[in-house]
């Protein structure tokens, strides 16, 4: 079976493409620039790549040029989406790439007769952001969707991105009648295969780093493994359907600290939070679709393990 994967070079596509090579599919892989070795080099060494994986160059926000790479696949996994918070202008830097891109593939998939399903990498950034307090008893679930106007208020240009992406992904394959699920997986961590450092695992990176103190947040966590095999099982499985919300636990960085400084502890640690607010409450988000997809969840302490392991092997320690 042929499919395709978009942002193939990045830390969740990675594992994707690993894992489609692994069962034996034939993956059309884009990436931006198929000449860079630390965008390819990673994906080229796995498994099957020789036989079975092929890079094409495509950009979200060049239209078209997704044709050449979706058609003859049967499944489209959309990964490729801009993670940074560091920006100017997030609507060129963000939004676009999210919204026109995901636009833009989707549009690729009905030119078409060959794509089946879409599988979307939306995030749970599209689901918790709605005004609803989040607190230890609540728990958020797939029918939560998070409000653009909230989002542009509290200048959270990723969240909005990926709200905008996802919202406008659902009118799309409404329209145009096709199969689509949307993953939503929380923080993720977990072991990098790529050589770059990304968002999520610059998290868990900069309270290794000697940060002085560690941001009063609560995220929720999820292995980057699970979130891969997330993709597949709701590829596979034909009555998958809406949304998949990804969350092993959520945590505040405090307890973060608290497992890292368990695992490691000659490593300096922040010992304070950056503010002296109450700490940002924790609160529950909904496993039961995850599970009957036939996910397994990953322990937040592995993930963290595995995290910091892999950070240590490619040298990213100060
Ligand atoms: P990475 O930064 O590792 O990967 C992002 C990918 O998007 C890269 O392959 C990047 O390509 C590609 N990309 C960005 N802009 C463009 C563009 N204009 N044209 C083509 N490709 C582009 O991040 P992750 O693996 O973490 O993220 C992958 C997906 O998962 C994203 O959709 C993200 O929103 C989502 N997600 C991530 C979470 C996390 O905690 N990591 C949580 C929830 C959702 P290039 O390599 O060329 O830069």
């Amino acid at each position: 079976i042929n499919v395709c994967v978009t942002g193939a070079s990045g830390f969740i596509a990675s594992w994707l493409v690993k894992f489609l090579l692994q069962k034996g599919y034939t993956v059309k892989a884009s990436v931006r620039d198929p000449n860079d070795p630390k965008k390819t080099e990673h994906l080229l060494a796995l498994d099957g790549a020789k036989e079975r994986l092929c890079l094409m160059k495509a950009n979200l926000l060049d239209e078209g040029s997704f044709d050449s790479i979706v058609d003859g696949c049967e499944g489209v996994f959309h990964t490729a989406s801009p993670f940074y918070h560091a920006v100017k202008d997030p609507q060129a830097e963000l939004i676009d790439p999210a919204l026109k891109g995901t636009l833009n593939v989707l549009g690729s998939c009905v030119k078409t007769s060959s794509v089946k399903k879409i599988v979307l990498t939306s995030s749970i950034a599209a689901v918790a952001y709605c005004g609803k307090p989040r607190t230890p008893e609540v728990i958020v679930d797939e029918t939560w969707w998070s409000d653009p106007e909230i989002c542009k208020q509290m200048q959270l240009w990723y969240v909005l991105s990926k709200t905008l992406a996802e919202d406008a992904a659902w009118k799309f394959v409404k329209e145009k009648d096709i199969d689509m699920v949307a993953i939503n997986p929380a923080m993720v961590i977990g072991p990098l295969l790529q050589p770059t450092l990304n968002t999520s695992a610059a998290a868990i990176l900069n309270l290794i780093n000697g940060a002085e103190t560690y941001p009063n947040s609560s995220f929720g966590w999820i292995n980057v493994k699970d979130v891969a095999h997330a993709h597949i099982l709701a590829f596979e499985n034909a009555s998958a359907s809406g949304r998949y919300c990804l969350v092993e636990r959520v945590a505040h960085f405090s307890e973060v600290v608290k497992i890292l400084r368990g695992l490691y502890p000659t490593y300096k640690l922040p010992e304070k939070c950056a503010d002296d607010k109450p700490f940002v409450p924790i609160y529950q988000v909904s496993k039961e679709k995850a599970k009957s997809l036939g996910l397994e969840f990953t322990p937040l302490e592995e993930g963290i393990k595995e995290t910091v392991e892999r950070l240590k092997e490619k040298n990213f320690f100060k």
